[in-house]
């Protein structure tokens, strides 16, 4: 499952404690030289000249780096996701850091507290940037692997509102897919699970329970050919003739049988809303994706923190990330996992 982290790199460290936190990242100026090592590998690189040798740097501007031979300026924050930001770098970092390392994230209120920040927007906007970049752009459909196959389900997601009595009044339908691993024999640990476990997730919020709905979403999150369990719900039924080996589990509303056949889908459901209610106190619909975004990261990187963290600041180069206002005014779409559905 590493492979699939964009850096792999050695000399890009990553703290296992808050004190080598402290030590990595003292200063703004510590930030900036750990953004420089991962975006030029090999030595600063002058974009006007070509010149290859270590930039004068500017103390009071670490994100301004300037060319020894032309002496022209590079912003090395052109196209990260803190580009623009009146944050300081290492607060940057902190709420990476703190992001990654914390097994399931923090609320904004919470973040904004941590860091000190006065202001709840700046904390809002620290945390949706972060999320922006932890979906890859060429982000791969996931299954494919032989002898393992894939869960697909959908459930109703938030929209309790006081006063509406039961129902399913505001909320949203969102599609679930999740790879079934088998561990090696005799390494097993939960013999209730029969040695199986969740590889990675997708998430998306689906129109409806609608065929081009749920089997769209399973044609842009999961591999053709691979091997889909799902429930006897009529909206999956054309999955096989869509190009998908699919095995439709018939009474699925017993509670054993889902136990027994697709155990992994029902697990990450019930891990994503206690998350949304126990974290987050709820989110709502207009943001949902931006927080399956963050789940799918969290879930698919849950071993690997350290990878995190590097992804977070190595992604967002070259990733689009909204500002306050597009929060608020809708103007800003959150990404999916390529192509999914609204
Ligand atoms: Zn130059």
């Amino acid at each position: 499952m590493a492979a699939m982290d964009i850096h792999q790199r050695d000399d890009l460290a990553f703290p296992q404690s808050l004190p080598e936190f402290q030590q990595l990242f003292p200063d703004d100026a510590a930030c900036a030289a750990y953004l420089g090592r991962a975006r030029w590998p090999d030595g600063f690189v002058c974009p006007h000249c070509g010149l290859i040798a270590e930039p004068f740097r500017i103390v009071t501007r670490p994100g301004v780096l300037e060319c020894r031979a032309c002496r022209r300026q590079a912003g090395l924050l052109v196209g990260a996701v803190m580009e623009r930001s009146h944050t300081p770098l290492s607060v940057w970092f902190w709420a990476a850091y703190l992001v990654a390392s914390q097994t399931p994230g923090m609320s904004t209120v919470q973040f904004q507290r941590q860091l000190g920040l006065t202001r709840y927007e700046t904390a809002f906007g620290i945390l949706h940037k972060l999320r922006a970049g932890m979906v890859r752009p060429d982000q791969d459909r996931i299954g494919g692997r032989p002898k393992e196959h894939v869960e697909v389900d959908e459930t109703w997601v938030g929209g309790r509102t006081r006063g509406e009595g039961r129902g399913i009044h505001h909320k949203t339908l969102v599609a679930a897919a999740v790879e079934v691993r088998h561990r090696k024999p005799g390494t097993a640990q939960d013999k209730r699970k029969d040695g199986r476990y969740a590889g990675r997730v997708r998430l998306a919020i689906a129109a409806d329970r609608g065929a081009d709905s749920l089997c769209g979403f399973v044609e842009n999150a999961v591999m053709p050919g691979s091997l889909i369990v799902t429930d006897d719900w009529s909206g999956y039924a054309s999955l096989r003739k869509r190009g998908y080996d699919h095995h439709a589990i018939a009474e699925c509303g017993d509670p054993e049988m889902v136990e027994q056949f697709m155990p992994m889908i029902h697990l990450v459901f019930s891990n994503l809303k206690t998350w949304l209610n126990g974290i987050h106190h709820g989110v709502s619909a207009k943001h949902l994706q931006a927080y399956l975004n963050e789940f799918t990261f969290r879930f698919n990187r849950r071993f690997y923190p350290f990878n995190a963290f590097r992804s977070l600041l190595g992604i967002a180069g070259g990733v689009e990330a909204p500002t306050y206002a597009d929060l608020y005014s809708g103007a800003w779409t959150h990404p999916t996992c390529s192509g999914c559905l609204h």
